[in-house]
């Protein structure tokens, strides 16, 4: 049977998110020193948000604080908790997953093929597919990058074989070299093949990205790239991409509990309505 884990969507997760094993006194437990309480009358009633007062916003649950940030929005400040955009990137890949398998096989079974020459080709089919291929692909190469950006500190200095330094470092790179040093394992050792599928996720979205005509074959320009497309192993990419990042950071990646399954779909209305 299929390994289900990897095509439920994920729970989204704060940046930082404090867990206490006690229960979080509410405000009306602790009074606040003088000096927070002028502060906090003063953000009530200006216009600043909360990096002008050089603070951190902290929502505060049960035994919960998760970081948030504040947000102008006719003339009253709102809370937005911050998320960390690993897990939306991912969370878009895997909802573009569903409905790809779907759009795949329309695409493979609805071409016209030697047999039914004259059948209309109808565009959308490779079109639907294309869309929420690429979006699988880009979203899960977003959510390694932005893992690894996570990770590394701003000023990392990134040193190549011969101890030269690299002043644009790809992001293998990143994935294989730097990060393994930071956290001192290397996900390699753990999973060769995961290397090679995660290598790969960022080669398909460099080809995509980079799409040009292949003219030295023939006038069908973008033949080559597409069929590796329709070959592609989406299941294994959003596997691995997972492996790997659950590797350095465990269970950042977690199905969602709730029973519930949600997918990007395409919504068709009349204009204007
Ligand atoms: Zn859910």
């Amino acid at each position: 049977m299929e390994d289900k884990r990897g095509y439920s969507h994920i729970s989204l997760k704060p940046t930082i998110r404090v867990q206490t094993d006690f229960d979080i006194p509410s405000q009306n437990d602790v009074e606040p020193p003088e000096f927070a309480k002028v502060q906090a009358e003063d953000y009530k009633k200006s216009k600043k948000l909360s990096d002008e007062y050089g603070k951190d916003l902290i929502l505060v649950f049960e035994r919960n604080l998760i970081y948030a940030f504040d947000f102008f929005y006719n003339s009253k400040k709102i809370f937005i908790p911050e998320l960390n955009p690993v897990t939306i990137f991912y969370s878009n890949a895997i909802m573009s997953k569903k409905r790809l398998d779907d759009f795949k096989l329309k695409l493979l079974e609805e071409s016209p093929s030697l047999k039914d020459m004259d059948k209309n080709p109808d565009l959308k089919l490779f079109g639907d597919f294309f869309q929420l291929a690429s979006n699988c692909i880009f979203n899960l190469q977003g959510a390694l990058e932005s893992f690894a950006n996570i990770i590394i500190p701003p000023d990392y200095s990134f040193i190549d074989k011969n101890g030269d330094v690299i002043n644009r470092p790809s992001l293998s790179h990143k994935l294989f070299n730097t990060i393994p040093k930071i956290k001192e394992k290397e996900f390699k050792k753990h999973c060769r093949r995961g290397k090679f599928v995660v290598e790969n996720i960022i080669k398909m979205r460099n080809n995509i990205v980079h799409l040009k005509p292949t003219k030295e074959q023939t006038n069908t320009k973008f033949k080559n790239p597409y069929r590796r497309l329709i070959k592609y192993n989406f299941s294994d990419a959003i596997k691995m991409a997972r492996e790997y990042i659950n590797f350095y950071e465990p269970n950042l990646i977690e199905d969602c509990n709730c029973g519930k399954e949600y997918f990007f779909d395409i919504i068709v209305s009349q204009k204007n309505q």
